[in-house]
């Protein structure tokens, strides 16, 4: 499953392991009990012996009396992530596959504990692709940041009020330098520059691809931080495909999330 974000990127899901079911499994090794099952589960009321698996007669040798509607595993699941007993969620997790700009590399390389592996520009030429801003994305942006008064996302203090006009306008000249900068590349790389330093005036726009591999409890403080309207709107972008998978992928460790974020 391929989700293509931005103008030219993607993420795409290279493999995950384990389920929710795995999840349950590893926080009973403490009792030895195993993944249950999901419920609700018919019980007998007076020994809350499951009705899918009765093995035994009731108390005393009576029938068991089948009529208790009793919560399956997601209860213990809800316990887990509600009382933050978080190492059962390292036993799963997921590897992604990334094409994104350097700057947004930038960002998620901060969260040093996932592992990357990123194309090395010394070995293959960059891919002839970087990242133009929708024009009207950008005036939005600056007037909500005027609103909410986001350092991060503002204008400097002496700076003009945004116009539709003016985007287009530097926008079309940072396309042309695209234009410029890719021919320059190419020409320092057909004169014999080492690919090493042909790369040195490379906008941080270009994409970069990159694979990030970490377990589920990491992902999901990955997107408790990414997906925040804090952060910058590109990265909460692939965060939101990041969680669009791991949706597919842990259904109910992901209800839990939407429900209760950390
Ligand atoms: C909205 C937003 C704005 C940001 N702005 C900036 C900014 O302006 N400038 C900037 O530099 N960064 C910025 N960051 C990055 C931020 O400071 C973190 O580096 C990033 O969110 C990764 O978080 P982390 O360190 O918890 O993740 P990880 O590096 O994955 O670490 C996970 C956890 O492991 C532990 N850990 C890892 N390494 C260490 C260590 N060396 N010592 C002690 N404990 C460790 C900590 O408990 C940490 O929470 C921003 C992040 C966000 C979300
Ligand atoms: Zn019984």
């Amino acid at each position: 499953m391929r989700l293509g974000i931005l103008d030219h990127g993607y993420i795409e899901l290279v493999e995950h392991w384990g389920s929710d079911e795995r999840i349950v499994e590893a926080a009973r090794m403490s009792t030895g009990k195993g993944f249950l099952g999901w419920g609700p589960k018919t019980v007998c009321a007076w020994c809350l012996t499951p009705e899918d698996n009765p093995k035994n007669s009731c108390m005393g040798g009576t029938p068991h009396v089948f009529e208790l509607k009793a919560p399956g595993d997601e209860k213990l699941l809800r316990t887990l992530w509600e009382n933050k007993h978080a190492t059962p969620f390292e036993m799963a997790g997921a590897i992604v596959e990334v094409q994104a700009p350097i700057f947004v590399f930038r960002e998620w390389h901060r969260h040093r504990t996932q592992s990357f592996n990123e194309l090395s520009a010394r070995y293959t030429p960059m891919p002839d692709l970087a990242y133009l801003p929708d024009a009207e994305d950008a005036v939005r942006r600056s007037e909500a940041a005027a609103k909410t008064r986001n350092k991060q996302a503002g204008k400097v203090a002496d700076a003009e009020v945004l116009t539709l006009d003016a985007v287009l306008r530097l926008l079309q000249e940072e396309a042309d330098l695209l234009v410029t900068i890719e021919d320059l590349y190419r020409r320092k790389l057909k004169a014999g520059f080492p690919k090493e330093l042909a790369r040195t005036h490379l906008t941080v726009s270009r994409y970069s691809r990159m694979r990030a591999s970490a377990n589920l409890r990491n992902w999901l403080t990955f997107l408790t931080l990414r997906e925040a309207s804090s952060a910058q709107q590109e990265i909460r972008q692939y965060a939101h495909a990041v969680h669009a998978i791991l949706v597919e992928k842990f259904p109910r460790t992901m209800a839990l999330f939407e429900e209760k974020r950390p």
